[in-house]
């Protein structure tokens, strides 16, 4: 029998009339012949209304006072929503995150899951009741009540689906889905049929936030097919799949951090261990960084710049300060009021040209970069933070996402084949493996290490820091056909900026014709290649939400004594360049960095 997952969230169960819509929906699932678990989150404003009330009371609420208080918003839900499933004539059983069984570490507020239990689950289930479980909360060893951090029920969601081996979760909201932007900043922005979990965790940051990003690496770590859909209509949502569908349009969305700081560290020391120094600092305070860029460092000093979060800017200056006293050299800085801009696309792996007219609509609207960071499906750009709107809807008309071409290309993709048939015994075995595994379930899964050594670096220097710059290179080696890896460019210091990019190394003599022609028509601009680099890509799951992977992955090169020329990262990769004699070497470090087997 097929099980499904159907989570309801805030909105979507705001009122009487409204949990009853959603009843209506989980008994017509169940006489559909499904199996179903669902699970809720407080109703309408009632988690922001619990932490209004505890601000009344106190400017410093204990922790786990405020999971009691919190929890409570979800327990309210599920005893509602099971009154209106019995009121509709089906069977039904509410039960909290203890009573499923979720048990988490001791982080109040954020913490994460370790186990679940399936058993009384699966009773109910084979009693013909609808479990109506409670989202955002789980139990500690000690019986302490958690939470997961905000919009935690969507990781509820997806974790019970997980290890319920669930055929679909569905998650019903209040939009219809997946947008190429947000609607409120295009109003042209189109519903996505069909995207990656790559791509929705590129986009995790997207609009008011349609899913938690920590749920979407479950669903891809364990693979549940996910569908976000509207519950206030028929609509068939977006539904987020294994692979990247055949056909797909080369860039899916636009994405929108807009409050973010950029901090730089310059006049670093050029040599093996640095950058490890720094994460080391970033990582002890658990600062979740965004967006790194490290250009290749010129007269023996090097320099790196990444982003975070507003909030944490203070606190990470004085791990950067730190950082440089423990050193001895370097120099802060910061910026803030900047945004950052992505747009993603599966279909980057295989296109070139992306970067070029991301670039030449920015310029076109005289928009400053200040940072580039890519990835292979995604390529991101801080701007002022005043620019951002406009950037993003001069990039989503660029690339024409509004118009129903792009979605008519989204076709032709597969429903893989569920576990819907399988029998009783061989899903408890299924079952017991991913509960095996559970004890880290949010650990971080680094699933591979992968090792490049085709490509050669290109990097121009003493650019003139002004819209159209980046444009111009990019536009002219797209039009020589050349597909551009990775590109970096840092911010820029009196005016001038640095850019640097790989290309396939059969095409850097072409590559170089180009560049040197547009090069020409800025003064003082140099050109510098390197034909002998390598580059390493540690790639998973949760690079993001953790923040230890850039300390792990810079310490083994630290540990292997390796430079690191440039760096860039994404929510799903973190790349080095390094010289490719030390290629090898340094794979074989990160395989064992992150108990990997070598291929
Ligand atoms: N009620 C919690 C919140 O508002 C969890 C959730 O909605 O997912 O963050
Ligand atoms: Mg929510």
């Amino acid at each position: 029998m097929s099980l499904i997952v159907q989570k309801f969230g805030g909105t979507s169960v705001a009122d009487a009339g409204k949990v009853l819509a959603a009843a209506r929906r989980v008994v017509d699932a169940q006489r559909q012949g499904h199996q179903v678990v669902v699970v809720v989150s407080a109703r309408g404003r009632k988690t922001d209304e619990l932490i209004a009330a505890a601000a009344e009371i106190t400017r410093h609420p204990e922790p786990r006072e405020m999971d009691m208080l919190l929890a409570t918003g979800e327990q309210e839900s599920v005893a509602l929503m099971a009154m209106a499933v019995r009121e509709l004539g089906a069977e039904a059983i509410s039960l909290t995150g203890a009573q499923i069984g979720i048990v988490t570490d001791s982080s109040h507020t954020k913490a994460r899951i370790q186990t679940i239990s399936t058993e009384r689950i699966r009773a109910a289930l084979s009693g013909g009741a609808i479990v109506i479980a409670a989202g955002f909360q789980g139990v500690d060893d000690a019986f302490n009540i958690t939470t997961l951090g905000r919009g935690g029920s969507d990781t509820t969601a997806t974790a019970l689906a997980a290890v319920l081996r669930a055929d679909e979760c569905e998650i019903y909201t209040d939009v219809d889905g997946v947008f190429t932007t947000d609607p409120r900043i295009v109003p042209q922005a189109r519903k996505i049929d069909r995207l990656s979990y790559d791509e929705m965790l590129e986009l995790a940051s997207l609009g008011a936030g349609v899913m938690h990003s920590r749920s979407i690496e479950f669903a891809k770590k364990y693979h549940v097919p996910l569908r976000v859909r509207p519950s206030g209509s028929d609509g068939e949502g977006t539904l987020i799949t294994p692979t990247a569908i055949e056909q797909a349009p080369v860039v899916t969305g636009v994405a929108l951090v807009r409050q973010t700081a950029r901090v730089t560290l310059s006049e670093l020391p050029d040599r093996p261990g640095v950058m490890s120094r720094i994460f080391s600092q970033m990582a002890e305070r658990k600062i979740a960084i965004d967006m790194v860029v490290q250009d290749v460092g010129s007269g023996g000093l090097a320099e790196v710049s990444f982003t975070v979060p507003d909030e944490d800017l203070a606190e990470t200056l004085t791990a950067a300060e730190q950082a440089v006293t423990d050193l001895g050299a370097g120099r802060v800085h910061h910026g803030t009021n900047v945004s950052k801009v992505s747009v993603v696309g599966a279909g980057m792996r295989t296109h070139t040209g992306v970067a070029a007219q991301m670039f030449g609509a920015l310029a076109d609207a005289e928009i400053n970069i200040g940072m580039v960071t890519t990835s292979d499906i995604k390529i991101s750009v801080l701007v002022e933070r005043t620019e951002a709107d406009a950037a993003v809807r001069i990039i989503h008309d660029g690339f024409s996402l509004g118009s129903e071409h792009a979605a008519a290309l989204a076709v032709g993709w597969d429903h893989p084949a569920s576990g819907a048939d399988s029998s009783a015994a061989s899903r408890s075995e299924l079952e017991q493996d991913v509960v095996s595994r559970l004890a880290a379930m949010e650990d971080i899964v680094v699933s591979e290490v992968e090792l490049d050594t085709d490509q050669a670096r290109v990097t121009i220097s003493n650019l003139p820091d002004r819209p159209g710059t980046a444009a111009a290179i990019f536009t002219a080696v797209a039009e020589g056909g050349l597909m551009v890896d990775m590109i970096v460019q840092n911010v820029s210091h009196s005016g001038q900026t640095n850019l640097s990019f790989t290309v396939p190394r059969d095409d850097l003599e072409a590559c170089l014709l180009l560049a040197r022609e547009v090069a020409a028509d800025w003064d003082g601009a140099n050109l510098t290649f390197d034909r002998e680099i390598a580059k390493l890509s540690v790639l998973g799951i949760g690079l993001r939400s953790h923040t230890g992977v850039g300390k792990r992955t810079f310490g083994a090169l630290a540990e292997a004594n390796i430079n690191i020329q440039m760096i860039n990262t994404s929510e799903i990769r973190t790349s080095a360049v390094i010289a490719a004699a030390h290629g090898r070497a340094a794979l074989e470090q990160l395989l064992q960095t992150f108990g990997l087997n070598p291929a």
